[in-house]
């Protein structure tokens, strides 16, 4: 299997390490203990389209979702997990009213 990883291009899987479900939302800190164990262990095993979360340890080190296939492993999008933050504003006074 090769992953197309949004920084480095397509590379080997054996470059990367699969960490887990991408579509878990982890609960905010005043959450009651059963919503953070809920976030926690249980896990869907699901067949067909999934998003995964994928770290790319042999390259770029950085953290991408990957909606693979589960059974056919066909990769159907890759993307980077966090977005591009937007680039600060340049010169002096730029972005004030
Ligand atoms: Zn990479």
């Amino acid at each position: 299997m090769r992953i197309s990883c949004p920084h480095c291009g397509e590379r080997d899987v054996g470059e990367f390490a699969y960490y887990g479900d991408a579509t878990k939302v982890r609960p905010d800190g005043v959450s009651e203990l059963e919503v953070f164990l809920d976030y926690v262990y249980p896990r869907d095993n699901p067949a067909g389209p999934h998003r995964e979360l994928w770290y790319h340890l042999g390259g770029c080190r950085a953290w991408i979702v990957v909606n693979r296939d589960t059974r056919t492993h066909e990769i159907l999008g890759v993307e980077a997990a966090r977005k591009e933050r937007k680039a600060a504003p340049q010169g002096a006074g730029a972005g004030r009213p």
